[in-house]
């Protein structure tokens, strides 16, 4: 078997992206797996190694040539960069995670690292697969150096397990069994009247046994030549507190310090469960029919065209077509509309869906690591690798924290008793007080929690979103600019009216469907559906697609052109206008004018109640922007109450429309089309979301923002899940910082005991972390 080989190519000189999307219609898109990016013009497929491939290059060759541009085809060079995802299991502390990540970021060879601390999992980028082994050997040592315990591997393709449940059960009852030995010498410390010696050494006893855990981090970490670790700080503390004589509590903020960690850990633990369970949406196994046999097979074992039998309550493995059988099926967990859809012998299913009745057969149409559940499973785990401005301010903030604490600890500690000619003891202790507080785990752990859960929630909703950047961006953004057709309208049109001049109105739509035939605009749609019968595609023999204007062809033998008015105006056509309310597509015959065909359009009925929604959520401007005539624009926007809007607008045109509004507005501005011709748009746009059915392709990957059906009211979904994920994270930011500086000026002033910081301290994280699963309890719209 020839090897597939991953290609991707550069064009150079191809600057419109007109080009670029006629180039897309030309070749098809799905033998190659062919994919445009529109932001640096590079065009990947893949292909057989091969004579497939030369033969694919010299078609793309063709293809350009036709075009009046001088383009040069690079290949990029096959030394491509290379990742590795490492799951690191047991990665408990939110500090290690940034400590981690810088250190690997260091590493010579390494393009990227990013470190997930809610999935445990370091995505490592190197610049060759020649660096990459070395990489991932020294990074391995570094997560071992810094978190002894976790333990480290690579993630397999095509498997999303998640490999951090180690027991909850394990963590208690380690921490109770450290408490209640702990608790022995130092009980008979207190009750027995012993000895000063041998008190002082029960106390040591139990102090080394509450603290050994931290103890044995924080000479890790010394001798790392890292003296800012939480360990260290608190193992300083409480020797501290011991020296100046205060051993019970040098003993209590160890036991509180414990505890906390624990709850902590319980409820990181808690909250990542709940954000797994959200996205609980594959299933790992199929059951196949092979001959009479049903046999069980892993869902990416299963082939393309497999028959699959799922029984009510099941979820669909793979995507696919209804075999056989009918049912009513549960969509919600993929595209979050709550009615249940019925589908039937042909209807297409995604994976994801649960079959709610009926025994169904589905044949499969994708691999399972090309079917929407992994697409969306992978989408969601890659967003946290955007992270939103608010996210690496906190990153940026705990870095400066911890030696400012430490630096203003210092100063407490020399200068007051001097100064005031007090006793150092004093304020020493007051000093170690700082120090208990040092660690700004609260914010480093419940901001990229509460991001998390938002992406999560929404994608349980049907909104994929690429990132916390663009929910926290969407969250803020003032003008949305909305396509009409297909976005604000159904693109389900009707024909309403043929006029014709010179031959009758069947031969008219007969050459209007065959004209259309291939084109995937939502107008050829319903021309070929008017037309019901069945086309000879022998007889088209010339096709070409003017975005935004129309089609010419040659049919039998004879040119066919139709469109829209300037289709005729660039063609030099003599027609009659067309007076009627819709969109008119006018015909011409060898450039001779022979009618045309008036369709209508309906306003998507969630739309009107959508805008004012919006505006009510803090968008000042809505605009439209559509290739469609004036008088159907201005209806359009009149009914739906839009602000602002564009008509007669070529493809090109609304991409330098959207440039100019991207470069003149301080705030973010929001593009919703249907992902199909858009695609340049979207990719311009600050923040691009893409209208389309479940799980096309097109729209998953122009976009930043998916809406998995075609209901506009998912986009007030959005906009509120960005802003309730906004006001949990800052609520987190204002609480944590608030009881903080409260605290480290209680301390000070000498209002506060040590214990009652880490108290304080550990409380925070807890609540924090609490707070962020919030976002997950929002509720549901549908
Ligand atoms: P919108 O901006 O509303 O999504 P388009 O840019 O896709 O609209 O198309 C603009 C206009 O171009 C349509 O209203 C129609 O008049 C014409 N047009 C586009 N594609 C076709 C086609 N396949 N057949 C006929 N006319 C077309
Ligand atoms: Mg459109």
């Amino acid at each position: 078997m020839a090897e597939v080989l991953k290609k991707e190519l550069l064009l150079e000189g191809l600057n419109c992206s007109k080009c670029l999307e006629d180039i897309k219609n030309k070749l098809n898109l799905k033998d190659y797996n062919l994919i445009i990016d529109y932001k640096t013009m590079n065009i990947s497929f893949t292909v057989n190694e091969g004579s497939e491939y030369d033969n694919l290059i010299k078609y793309i060759n063709n293809v350009l040539n036709n075009h009046e541009h001088t383009i040069k085809i690079h290949e990029k060079s096959l030394e491509r960069e290379e990742g590795k995802t490492l799951v690191i299991g047991k990665l408990s502390c939110s500090n290690c995670a940034a400590k981690i990540e810088s250190k690997v970021r260091n590493i010579s060879g390494v393009k990227k690292a990013e470190i997930d601390f809610v999935n445990s999992k370091l995505n490592i980028v190197a610049a060759s697969k020649a660096d990459l082994d070395r990489v991932l050997i020294e990074t391995k040592k570094i997560v071992k150096s810094i978190e002894p315990g976790a333990h480290v591997h690579e993630e397999h393709n095509g498997s999303h397990d998640h490999h951090h449940h180690h027991g909850d059960a394990g963590i208690v009852k380690k921490t109770v069994t450290t408490l209640v030995l702990a608790a022995i010498p130092l009980l008979l410390a207190i009750f027995l009247n012993l000895d000063n010696f041998v008190e002082l050494g029960l106390f040591l006893v139990s102090y080394l046994i509450v603290g050994r855990s931290v103890i044995t981090k924080a000479l890790r970490s010394i001798s790392r030549g890292d003296f800012f670790d939480e360990n260290t700080l608190m193992m300083i503390a409480t020797i501290g507190a011991f020296f100046i004589g205060e051993y019970h509590e040098a003993i209590a903020v160890m036991a509180f310090y414990l505890v906390g960690e624990m709850f902590q850990d319980l409820a990181v633990d808690k909250s990542r469960k709940s954000i797994s369970e959200l996205m609980d949406i594959k299933s790992d196994y199929a059951n196949v029919l092979e001959g009479e046999k049903i046999i069980k097979l892993a869902s990416a074992d299963v082939l393309v065209g497999s028959l699959v039998i799922v029984k009510p309550g099941e979820k669909i493995p793979l995507d696919g077509i209804v075999y056989e059988g009918e049912a009513h099926i549960d969509t919600s967990s993929i595209t979050g509309e709550s009615i249940p859809r019925f589908v039937k012998v042909g209807s297409e299913v995604l994976s994801g869906f649960i079959n709610k009745d009926k025994v169904l057969v589905i044949k499969t149409t994708k691999l399972y690591s090309d079917s929407t559940v992994s697409k969306i499973i992978e989408l969601v785990e890659n967003a946290s690798s955007r992270k939103a401005p608010t996210e690496n301010f906190i990153t940026k903030f705990a870095r400066v924290y911890t030696p400012i604490v430490v630096l203003t600890a210092f100063i407490l500690a020399v200068l007051p008793p001097i100064i005031l000619k007090q006793e150092f003891s004093i304020w020493i202790y007051r000093a170690l007080s700082f120090l208990v507080v040092s660690c700004p785990c609260a914010l480093v752990i419940s901001v990229p929690l509460g991001f998390y859960g938002g992406i999560g929630f929404a994608s349980r909703n049907g909104v994929l979103v690429k990132g916390g950047n663009y929910l926290e961006a969407f969250k803020n953004s003032e003008e949305i600019i909305f396509d009409k057709t297909g976005t604000l309208t159904s693109g389900k049109f009707k024909i309403a009216k043929i006029n014709t001049t010179a031959i009758d109105q069947a031969k008219l739509l007969e050459f209007a469907a065959y004209a259309e035939y291939y084109s995937i605009h939502p107008i050829a749609a319903a021309i070929k559906e008017s037309y019901q019968k069945d086309i000879d595609i022998a007889r088209i023999k010339k096709y070409q697609e003017f975005s935004g204007l129309g089609i010419s062809a040659i049919i039998d033998d004879v040119n066919i052109l139709i469109g829209n008015q300037s289709l005729m105006e660039d063609n030099k056509i003599d027609f009659i206008e067309a007076k009627q309310a819709g969109t008119i597509l006018y015909i011409a015959i060898d450039n001779k004018f022979v009618g045309s065909i008036v369709i209508v359009d309906e306003i998507k009925a969630e739309a009107k109640g959508v805008i004012s929604k919006l505006k009510n959520l803090g968008v000042n401007k809505i605009t439209m922007i559509t290739g469609d005539k004036e008088s159907v624009a201005s209806e359009v926007a009149n009914e739906l109450r839009i602000d602002e809007f564009y008509s007669e607008v070529l493809p090109h045109q609304k991409v330098e429309i959207l440039e100019n509004k991207v470069k003149n507005s301080n705030k973010k501005i929001v593009f919703v089309g249907d992902g199909i011709n858009d695609a340049p748009v979207l990719a311009i746009s600050d923040i691009g979301i893409s209208m389309g059915e479940a799980g096309s392709d097109a729209a998953i990957e122009a976009s930043d923002i998916v809406i998995m059906n075609d209901n506009l009211m998912k986009i007030v979904d959005a906009r509120q899940i960005a802003r309730k994920t906004s006001r949990v994270v800052w609520q987190n930011i204002a609480f944590a910082l608030f009881v903080k500086i409260s605290v480290l000026i209680f301390a000070a002033l000498g209002f506060i005991n040590m214990w009652i910081a880490v108290f304080a301290d550990v409380g925070v994280s807890l609540i924090a972390i609490l707070n962020a699963t919030r976002i997950l309890k929002m509720k549901k719209t549908g």
